[in-house]
């Protein structure tokens, strides 16, 4: 089977109107796109989304961040595109992530209590199968 990732362009990408810059960077890589859509999250989706991180200081920070405005979720396909996005995105905090990825181009911190890094992407096989399952239901 193909392999597949979910990637979301977080609020404050969709906000700061980076989405096509996103796609591009995707398009570019080579990945193919499945499925796009623009959505606003509902809590519930979130709270599926996000269970691993339940009880950490940030997580109702993020919550209320992810439900501030619409995000636009996606699909992509291709050969290790989990990890291959992953590189793409860089490193968590946008401070510290490299240059040339699209956390350390594009993002900063805001001094917020949550680390508003304008992507999203699944970080295994499992979590994609189960993250594209809450935002592209059957
Ligand atoms: N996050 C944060 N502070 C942290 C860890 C995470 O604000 O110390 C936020 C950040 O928006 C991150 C999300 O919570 O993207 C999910 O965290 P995770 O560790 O899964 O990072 P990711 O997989 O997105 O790089
Ligand atoms: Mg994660």
């Amino acid at each position: 089977m193909t392999m597949q990732t979910l990637v979301l362009v977080k609020p404050d990408g969709v906000r700061r109107g980076l989405t096509g810059e996103v796609i591009r960077r995707i398009e570019a890589k080579g990945y193919t796109l499945a499925q796009l859509k623009k959505l606003t999250a509902t809590r519930e989706m979130l709270a599926e989304h996000y269970a691993e991180h339940e009880g950490k200081p940030f997580y109702e920070p993020l919550v209320e961040f992810m439900l501030s405005g619409p995000v636009v979720a996606m699909v992509l396909e291709g050969e290790r595109c989990i990890e291959g996005f992953r590189s793409l995105a860089g490193a968590t905090d946008p401070t510290a992530a490299a240059p040339g990825t699209i956390r350390g181009d594009l993002g900063r911190d805001w001094g917020a209590k949550v680390q508003e890094n304008i992507v999203h992407g699944s970080d295994s096989p499992e979590s994609a199968a189960r993250e594209i399952g809450i935002w592209f239901p059957a």
